[in-house]
């Protein structure tokens, strides 16, 4: 049967006794070695806390060996002065385990601690995220009468929809458009959707999709559609991700269309036609 806990001694001190000291077998003088040994408490081997001291004496010449309490009290006092010059030290290795376990909570606590900070800068960062501030912006900026001058591609857009949606207040439908280099933004604001079952909805988003294969878009090609309720977004859907349960969409999966980090500032991007 193994042990896996249990107590170890190892040899901590060893000198030659100073001092007039005779065996009291062999009667030599000054033959006297002592030896201290430490006992530790180990787990699989590892020294987790030292316990106990006990010192050997034992004689050169004879071979005989006593404890501390068999020797006569002179040696106890040669025993006890060499003490006092040469204290035994304890090594550190006795404790280790002991100490494993402090390093372990230590740095247990401050990786926690370093976490929390790292995800409350992210959080607060999400929170902070300029971004937001535009596409709120842009959500209220949303008509139901788009100028053909100011958003080509939101005029287009609603008199195709209007052609192709059953079950929706076309009419109410507010729209707009934004380019931002290579990616266009539609976001369509749909006041009446309570009555179209969640799952239906997305055809407005496949009707949006539809139509824009139509329009001309320059070189915008990333295609960024948003369709908010009167609450909350209900549908999204960018080149990289869609949301369109039809009742809480994740609105930050829009925020790529502004820029990719946060800090970068966005200039108004509305797509100005000369033309028509
Ligand atoms: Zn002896």
């Amino acid at each position: 049967m193994l042990f896996f806990f249990g107590t170890r001694a190892s040899r901590i001190k060893q000198t030659q006794l100073a001092g007039n000291t005779s065996c009291p077998y062999c009667e030599q003088q000054n033959t006297f070695i002592a030896t201290t040994f430490g006992r530790y408490f180990h787990i699989f081997w590892i020294p987790f806390i030292p316990i106990s001291k006990t010192t050997i004496l034992e004689c050169s010449h004879c071979k005989k060996s006593y404890t501390e309490n068999e020797v006569p009290v002179s040696i106890k006092t040669s025993l006890q002065r060499d003490e006092e010059l040469n204290p035994t030290k304890r090594p550190i290795w006795h404790g280790c385990g002991c100490l494993l376990i402090v390093a372990i909570i230590f740095i247990t606590i401050i990786t926690s601690i370093m976490g929390y900070l790292f995800n409350k800068d992210e959080i607060d960062a999400s929170l902070n995220d300029t971004r937001r501030e535009y596409l709120e912006r842009d959500i209220n900026n949303t008509t139901a009468y788009p100028e053909r001058a100011k958003d080509t591609i939101s005029t287009t857009l609603k008199s195709c929809i209007s052609l192709s949606i059953e079950g929706i207040d076309t009419d109410e439908i507010r729209y707009l458009s934004k380019i931002n280099d290579t990616k266009l933004l539609v976001i369509l604001k749909v006041s009446d959707m309570k009555n179209i079952a969640a799952s239906s909805r997305k055809e407005l988003v496949y009707a949006a999709e539809e139509c824009l294969e139509y329009i001309d878009t320059g070189k915008a090609n990333e295609i960024y559609i948003a369709v908010d309720g009167n609450y909350n977004m209900l549908m999204v859907k960018t080149p990289y991700e869609k949301d369109l349960g039809g009742r809480f969409a994740d609105e930050s999966l829009l925020l790529p269309f502004y820029s990719s980090r946060a800090e970068e500032t966005v200039i108004e991007t509305t797509k100005e036609e000369s033309s028509n």
